[in-house]
């Protein structure tokens, strides 16, 4: 048996550097990065901002224990404070956790509003929220769960994007409504116009809490700091992760001060959350994220994209059926096997990353550029002519 435990099948690519938008194996070869280690490279590879800062903070201290006050961690909630509904934060490591915090929070508000009896978590199909027992509970996908029973207890789930059946499953035991903004892992799928709106009146209603998981949506990657800031709608729970360390592991649970009533010392703990490595590199993602300007120009190269990839789906039809998602959060909905669309880019140097619904996801570094966006396409349409002369 392979030494690593068999979880993966990972492709024989192994990378030795990476630059920027460009990845580099071993033998020299040059891929461009639109797979952006699945949302988590917003800045590209070896940004220098980013090695800068964790190079001089790998000289002074690298671990100290949320037992002690970490100066830069406190720096980095404040800045994610500062930017959005929130009044607290929670680091931790990964999107899962992140996730399970902010489920934990959930429960423990109403636990401490004298209403225990709501624990129950509705979220929507095709919902990705991490792969821990809650969190798989959460995401009810059969693909992940088959062989793990029994599965955590506490959740629903009701059709995507339909308002109506959120508000009819809402019931004396519901705890919180949980979704993505853009779902990532089921397809890029944002949800439609006003559903965020009717989650939130739903909640209020029901006297219980909006939890937005932006684990893959949010920091820039839809041309907003965050996804639900286009709809205007603030959620009283949110989790973060992927981008937050520009490839560095760091999470992030976000709560209003009223969400967070249920957490005291004690209540929730991790070793390594928001070490001093970590919140080092998520205060220099930050620095450039937050950067007069870097959003809108996410905005707009995220339109040059979108725009110059509809033109793919007029030209070659018989191989991308639909351009999906928001900012430089995009899908491509393909005829051919998805697999099949993501091998043929990666040979003509390309990396992309399959999602469901046969969906080539194209999750470009934000700081992408028109020259590689440019190459980008150029790769692409090559692949669509290639795969459509194969095709005939
Ligand atoms: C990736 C992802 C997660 C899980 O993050 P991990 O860091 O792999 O635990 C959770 N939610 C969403 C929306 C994601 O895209």
């Amino acid at each position: 048996m392979s030494v690593l435990m068999p979880t993966y099948a990972r492709i024989d690519i192994a990378f030795e550097k990476g630059e920027g938008p460009y990845l580099f194996t071993g033998e020299g070869r040059r891929y461009l990065d639109f797979a952006a280690g699945i949302a988590v490279n917003a800045l590209g590879h070896a940004h220098p901002k980013l090695v800068a800062a964790l190079k001089s903070q790998a000289e002074r201290l690298w671990h100290v224990s949320n037992l002690y006050q970490i100066p830069e961690q406190q720096r980095l909630a404040e800045r994610l404070v500062a930017n959005c509904f929130a009044d607290t934060v929670f680091f931790c490591n990964s999107g899962a956790e992140a996730v399970e915090c902010g489920i934990k929070l959930c429960r423990a508000y109403h636990n401490v509003n004298g209403n225990p009896e709501r624990h129950r978590v509705i979220t929507a199909e095709g919902a990705f929220h991490g792969r821990t027992l809650a969190t798989l509970a959460a995401g009810r996908q059969e693909k992940h769960l088959a062989g793990f029973a029994p599965m955590v207890e506490g959740f629903d789930q009701v059709p995507f994007g339909d308002a109506d059946a959120m508000a009819a499953a809402v019931g004396p035991e519901t705890a919180a409504i949980l979704v993505e903004p853009v779902q990532g892992e089921s397809g890029i799928k944002p949800v439609p116009a006003g559903y965020l709106a009717r989650l939130r009146q739903i909640a209020d209603a029901s006297g219980i809490l909006l939890f937005f998981d932006e684990v893959q949506c949010g920091l820039g990657r839809t041309g907003k700091l965050f996804a639900h800031q286009w709809e205007g709608v603030a959620p009283d729970v949110m989790a973060l992760a992927k981008a937050l360390g520009g490839g560095f592991p760091i999470g992030a649970c976000l709560a209003s001060e009223t969400a967070a009533a249920g957490m005291q010392p004690g209540s929730h703990g991790s070793t390594f959350g928001g070490n001093p490595l970590a919140v080092a590199v998520g205060n220099a993602v930050l620095n450039v994220i937050l950067e007069e300007g870097f959003l809108e120009s996410v905005a707009r190269h995220a339109g040059g994209l979108r725009q110059r990839l509809e033109g793919l789906v007029d030209r070659h039809p018989e191989v991308v059926e639909e351009v999906r998602g928001e900012g430089l959060m995009l899908g491509l909905k393909v005829k051919p096997t998805n697999l099949d669309v993501v091998t043929a880019l990666r040979e003509a140097g390309l990396l992309t990353v399959p999602a469901g619904e046969n969906v080539v996801r194209l999750l470009p570094p934000l700081n992408i550029e028109s020259a590689q966006i440019d190459e980008a396409v150029g790769i692409i349409e090559q692949v669509c002519a290639e795969l459509t002369e194969s095709g005939d």
